[in-house]
């Protein structure tokens, strides 16, 4: 190009050379060292798409309360995959239904954050029970299991007494456990079948909740699990649904009468999620099939996806969430 002005023919040059050095930067950036994480290892992309099985899914019955180590393909709770960095170190847990499903996700990731862990579950479920105790003790945390039935509140009182003694205090309450039975009409629900619904999903956790709470100290946190059903029930989930809602309410109320005391409350709120509450009667088989292929990345979520935002929030670096809900549900749902 001609350039009769020497002013104009300074800025090209100097407009060239800045184009230069930016790519001799961009260069520089992209010969750099990738960043890597505390063990040296580069995260790889991972397609949600494609991370986990999709349906259409097999058959499959259990009896209640079920086993995840009796489904067909087996949960992933993050066994081979968590990996903490001791985010919870020093903390003392205490999580109901922490045998399967989201409970045994938070479970291994709490251990793994350097948490001391004790879980509840019902006495059937030991053999669950016992593979999350294993995968704890290796964490080198101390992993306490106290198996019992949660409808019943004299239970609900020794299992906060017996949990603060076997850790040597509490500041982490995660309130996860949960009954679901799927009924087609509200005509096929007994009284004894929503009593134990509720017992199990309200009552419970108020129990649990009086019970911990003088072992509270400032800092430490309460988290329920609650559902996208709070906020989109389906129709053959007429009682469970309220209990979700239910859940979605005491943790905001809970959150502002606590807050005072230092004392945070939260929700993890899932969408449609391969554990055994699904194969023991919280599903129809037609909709175990399908299990979901609703959501828009077409397959049900794996509890050890959640994993994280449990650690999340009873992490002291979440101090600022209070009376919240976090969701996970696969791009359809609540909140
Ligand atoms: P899960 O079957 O693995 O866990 C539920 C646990 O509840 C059981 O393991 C059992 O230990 C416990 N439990 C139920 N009744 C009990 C009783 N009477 N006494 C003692 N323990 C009892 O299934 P999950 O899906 O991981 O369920 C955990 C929570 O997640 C529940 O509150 C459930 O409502 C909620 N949730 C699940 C889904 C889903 O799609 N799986 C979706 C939204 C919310
Ligand atoms: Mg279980």
């Amino acid at each position: 190009m001609k350039t009769e002005n020497p002013d104009a023919a300074r800025r090209l040059l100097v407009g060239g050379l800045a184009t230069g050095l930016v790519a001799a930067i961009d260069g520089a950036a992209s010969a750099q060292t990738p960043a890597s994480n505390a063990t040296g290892t580069i995260m790889p992309l991972e397609d949600p798409t494609k991370k986990y099985p999709r349906p259409p899914f097999q058959r499959q019955q259990q009896e209640w309360p079920g086993l995840a180590g009796k489904m067909n393909p087996p949960p992933d709770h993050g066994e081979k995959t968590y990996k903490g960095s001791g985010r919870l170190a020093g903390r003392k847990a205490l999580i109901t239904g922490g045998d399967s499903g989201m409970g045994r996700a938070a479970a291994i990731a709490y251990a793994r954050e350097g948490a001391d862990v004790a879980i509840n579950y019902f006495p059937t479920e030991e053999p669950d029970a016992r593979d999350v105790i294993a995968l704890m003790k290796e964490a080198g945390r101390k992993a306490i299991a106290i198996p019992g039935d949660l409808r019943d509140e004299a239970f609900c009182q020794r299992l906060v007494d017996e949990a603060v003694r076997g850790l040597g205090g509490l500041d982490i309450v995660v309130s996860n456990a949960g009954r679901q039975q799927t009924r087609q009409s509200i005509l096929d629900i007994s009284t004894e079948d929503f009593d134990a619904t509720m017992k199990t999903n309200i009552y419970a956790p108020f129990w649990i909740i009086k019970a911990a709470l003088p072992h509270l100290q400032p800092g430490s946190v309460i988290i329920g699990t609650a559902s996208e059903q709070a906020y989109d029930p389906s129709p053959d989930l007429y009682d469970y649904a309220q209990t979700k809602a239910a859940t979605m309410n005491y943790v905001k109320s809970l959150a502002k009468q606590l807050a005072p005391k230092g004392i945070r409350v939260n929700a993890v709120a899932p969408g449609p999620i391969w554990t055994p509450l699904q194969v023991s009667g919280g599903a129809t088989q037609e909709k175990l099939e399908k299990f979901g292929g609703m959501t828009s990345l077409g397959r049900p979520g794996q509890p050890g996806e959640l994993a994280s935002i449990y650690v999340q929030l009873a992490a002291a670096d979440a101090s600022f969430a209070t009376g919240q809900v976090y969701g996970s549900a696969g791009g359809t749902g609540q909140p």
